[in-house]
This record gives C-alpha cells, sequence and structure tokens, in this order.
C-alpha cells in the first residue's frame, strides 16, 4: 500500500488535521509479477525448438546442391532462415527482458578495446543492408570494464534501429571518442527522427511510436529498454537527441577502466 500524508491547516496556519491517501498497489503489482513470469517461461520453453529448427534450417541450405533444385526452392530456404533469425532475436528479447524483472541479467566483465567490438558490429551490420552506408569514425580508446556479448547486443540494437528507422537508406555514422574519464559511442542516422516527447519514452518497456507501427516497420519495444538496462548496469548511460525528419543520435557513455578498480 502506498500512503501519501498531507497536513490540513486551519486558518491560523496550525497544522488541524492530516489527510491519508492509501493506493493499495499489491494487486498491480501482482499482475505485473505474473506477466513477467509468464513471459520468462514463454520465452524459456520457445528457445529450444527455435533452436533446434534454426540448425535444421543451416544444415538443408548447406546440403542443397544448387543445380538440381528449382531456384525457387533455395530463395524460400533464404527467406524461411531469416525469419527464425527474427523470431530468435524476438524470443531473446523477451528472455532478456524477464531476466532483468528479475534481476538475473549477469556480467562477465573484462577490460575490452570497443574500437574493435564496434568494426566488428559494424561490418555485420553493414551486411544486412545495401541502402545504407554505414562508417566507422573511432579514435584511439582507453579500455573499458565490459561484457563482450551484451555489448555486442546494445550495438547491434542501436545500428539496427538505425538501418530500421531511416527506409529510404542514407548514412548511418558509428563514432566512438573519449572524453574525459568517459567513453563515448554514438550512432547516428538520418531517418524518421522521434518527436520530443516520445523521446524519453522510447526507453520504456513495450514503448513504440505510434508512427512506427503505422509506418509498417516490425518490433514490440524492447531492444531499447534492454540496452539502457545493460548500459546502467556497466555504470554507464544512454540518450538520444532526435529532430522529426532529420534523424536521430543515439549514444551511451561508459566509465573508463583504471587498474585500481
Ligand atoms: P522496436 O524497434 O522493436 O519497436 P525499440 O525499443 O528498439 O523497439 O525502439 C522503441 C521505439 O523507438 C521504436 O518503435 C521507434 O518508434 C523508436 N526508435 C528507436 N530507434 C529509432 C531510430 N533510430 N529512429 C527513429 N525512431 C527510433
Amino acid at each position: 500500500v502506498n500512503n501519501h500524508v498531507s497536513p490540513i491547516f486551519n486558518n491560523k496556519g496550525e497544522v488541524d488535521a492530516a489527510a491519508i491517501v492509501s493506493i493499495d498497489i499489491t494487486r498491480q503489482k501482482e499482475l505485473e509479477r505474473q506477466k513477467d513470469e509468464f513471459i520468462g517461461i514463454a520465452s524459456h520453453e520457445l528457445k529450444t525448438p527455435i533452436t533446434s529448427i534454426k540448425a535444421y534450417g543451416q544444415i538443408l541450405a548447406a546440403m542443397i546442391d544448387q543445380s538440381s533444385v528449382p531456384p525457387t526452392f533455395t530463395q524460400l530456404l533464404t527467406k524461411m532462415n531469416a525469419q527464425i533469425d527474427r523470431l530468435i532475436k524476438l524470443i531473446y528479447s523477451l528472455l532478456n527482458t524477464s531476466r532483468i524483472a528479475g534481476n538475473q541479467l549477469t556480467l562477465q566483465l573484462e577490460p575490452i578495446d570497443l574500437n574493435g567490438l564496434l568494426e566488428e558490429h559494424v561490418r555485420q551490420g553493414q551486411l544486412t543492408t545495401s541502402r545504407h552506408r554505414i562508417t566507422f569514425i573511432g579514435e584511439k580508446l582507453p579500455s573499458v570494464m565490459a561484457d563482450v556479448e551484451r555489448m555486442g547486443q546494445v550495438m547491434d540494437n542501436l545500428i539496427s534501429n538505425a538501418i530500421k528507422y531511416a527506409p529510404k537508406g542514407g548514412d548511418v555514422i558509428v563514432r566512438a571518442e573519449s572524453r574525459g574519464g568517459w567513453v563515448r559511442v554514438s550512432i547516428r542516422d538520418f531517418g524518421v527522427g522521434i518527436p520530443k516527447e516520445a523521446q524519453e519514452k522510447i526507453f520504456d518497456r513495450f514503448y513504440r511510436v505510434n508512427d512506427a507501427s503505422a509506418g509498417g516497420t516490425s518490433g514490440i519495444g524492447l531492444g531499447l529498454y534492454i540496452c539502457r538496462e545493460i548500459i546502467s548496469r556497466h555504470q554507464g548511460q544512454m540518450a538520444v537527441e532526435s529532430i522529426p525528419d532529420e534523424g536521430s543520435t543515439f549514444y551511451f557513455e561508459l566509465p573508463v577502466y583504471t587498474e585500481r578498480q
């Protein structure tokens, strides 16, 4: 129960009485908990079969003798494998969300140089689009303490959003710089942008800007929520600057690693 106590003054300005407003949040909390539990169980159960399906799809693709099957066969198999990858991403997002809710998101921290990791993920991102040109601008960086896998997840998410929300194509600029005790990474696109009133909300669970769903982009609004959580678990911060119809810059900052830590 949430109690709010406010004093009630008489006309001499003395406290005459107290008003107590109680709001029962138990039921609301319980519903939230049940929802998180369901998401956790469902995504966990979906993970095993989809992982097998992915493996079978890859084996089939490797086994096909291109010369003896009709071209449509190969095309359909490629499409099927791409959709399987999408489904896997979705399931992992749900799984991560329930881990965050249950405080079970674990990190394997080690000192890393973000340049190499960024270069690798920029290269991977470029493979998914021919309409965008993704450029990486780096400089010599001090190490940061980070979980390589989780950090890669953040980069993939931000780069794929930059591609997804700039449907006409264009430049995506990924930059890494050292600023005082921080390393700052920014991902800039020249896409649809984000209205001012939505700029804080996009980091909430399941929040999507209206136009995003109307415009036909797929997604469930968990990516940025997970990214911000991962960055904050690294003692860092994440934010966005954006102008509708001009583009967005997402950035995150991580503290520089010093031996004493
Ligand atoms: P999803 O992409 O699955 O909807 P995200 O959590 O990654 O989920 O993003 C939440 C919302 O923030 C998106 O639905 C979109 O409206 C907005 N958004 C995210 N990245 C960008 C971007 N680079 N440009 C414009 N809008 C964005």
